[in-house]
């Protein structure tokens, strides 16, 4: 079971992304648990304070350290936790790996920052990780952290009826995934490959491979050489 703190100061936004589908199998089966916790519980007065001008001025608030480290230390009571992420532009670029070895690990803490970012201090003293879901700046961390969490979350033994299936996605062997079709066999004109129709399991799966490799090369010529220079170490 995998269990995960989102602290957030917009927790509403982070409700609906894990109550459906597959996130809510996944939490309905007891294999992931998420708790959203409010920062403003913490604010550093009865207005709800969790943020404040930066030193030296300039547009934009920054989030206060206090709040966080309360928040954390009171988290950290309960659980002893694998890593502390913060969401950040800056930080490592999420990706499949990544997501592979934070679905290996039991306890998450997941910091959503806003508005200008956070003190400095947090991410010095009290975060363990930085993960960036690509080179844009979104408004707030928290549609990082739901893309996070169902990166993660999909991959838990059990969630997916077919455990195959995550195993046969895009860059999980190193290649994006080939062409799916569904019927019917021929829409208006718009055939479906005569060998997916074929039932020799053999022949499928050597044109399956055959595509994702060509689609690789085609669209992700960064992937294949990754999985050349893989490929050429076996
Ligand atoms: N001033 C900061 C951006 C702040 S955006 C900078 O230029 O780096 C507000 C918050 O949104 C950040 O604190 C972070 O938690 C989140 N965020 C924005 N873009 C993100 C991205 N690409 N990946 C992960 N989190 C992101």
């Amino acid at each position: 079971m995998l269990h995960i703190d989102i602290i957030s100061v917009v927790p509403d936004l982070l409700e609906s992304p894990f109550s459906h589908s597959i996130m809510k199998r996944a939490r309905d089966r007891g294999l992931l648990e998420v708790d959203v916790i409010n920062l403003r519980e913490y604010a550093v007065n009865k207005y709800g304070q969790v943020d404040d001008y930066a030193f030296g001025g300039g547009a934009g608030m920054v989030m206060m350290v206090e709040p966080v480290d309360r928040c954390i230390a009171d988290l950290k009571v309960k659980r002893n936790y694998d890593e502390v992420i913060y969401m950040s532009p800056d930080g490592e670029l999420l990706d499949q790996p990544l997501a592979n070895r934070l679905s290996l690990t039991g306890n998450l803490i997941i910091l959503c920052g806003h508005y200008k970012g956070v003190d400095e201090r947090i991410r010095q003293h009290l975060i363990t990780r930085e993960v960036s879901i690509g080179n844009y700046v979104l408004s707030g961390g928290e549609l990082a952290a739901a893309v996070l969490v169902d990166a993660i979350g999909r991959l838990l033994p059990g969630v997916l009826n077919d455990e195959t299936s995550a195993l046969s996605d895009s860059f999980q062997d190193g290649l994006v995934a080939p062409p799916v079709y569904t019927r019917p066999a021929d829409y208006q004109g718009w055939p479906v490959p005569d060998v997916l129709l074929s039932g020799h399991e053999a022949k499928i799966a050597e044109w399956r491979l055959q595509q994702a490799i060509e689609r690789t090369k085609e669209r992700r010529p960064d992937i294949w050489q990754d999985f050349e220079n893989q490929e050429g170490k076996h």
